[in-house]
């Protein structure tokens, strides 16, 4: 797959605060926040979408979901938060590295699932 921003964020190419870190991933700020909690939980194995995952991918995206809960604890929204993934260029995706955005701190009840991610 093509070289992403993204890439660049996770081998630290492009100087950005993790709010979190790990071997098999990073958490960073959304630079254009929907929501007054808005980060993207990255691994750092580029994977062009959900999609595009396979079977040996099984353990990472568990982790990634371990890693969402635990960032929605440290930043304390564990109680109201929601998870996005979006998932081509029809669903939203413009950044083709995969990702998992943790929204939080605004009414999350109203609105279709995907409200204020449209690029
Ligand atoms: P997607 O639309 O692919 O699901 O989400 C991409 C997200 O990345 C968007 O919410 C966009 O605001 C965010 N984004 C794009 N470029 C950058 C960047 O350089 N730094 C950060 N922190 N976020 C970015």
């Amino acid at each position: 797959m093509q070289d992403t921003i993204f890439g660049k964020i996770t081998r630290g190419e492009i100087p950005t605060d993790f709010l979190y870190e790990d071997d098999l991933c990073v958490v960073i700020s959304d630079l254009y926040p929907q929501a007054p909690t808005h980060v993207l939980i990255i691994p750092r194995q580029p994977i062009a979408m959900l999609s595009a995952a396979g079977e040996d991918d099984q353990a990472l995206l568990g982790h990634l979901l371990l890693v969402a809960g635990k960032m929605a604890k440290q930043l304390g929204v564990e109680d109201a938060f929601r998870l996005v993934i979006n998932n081509g260029e029809g669903g939203g995706q413009t950044v083709f590295h995969l990702h998992l955005h943790l929204l939080a701190g605004r009414d999350m009840k109203e609105g279709e699932l995907a409200q204020g991610l449209a690029p």
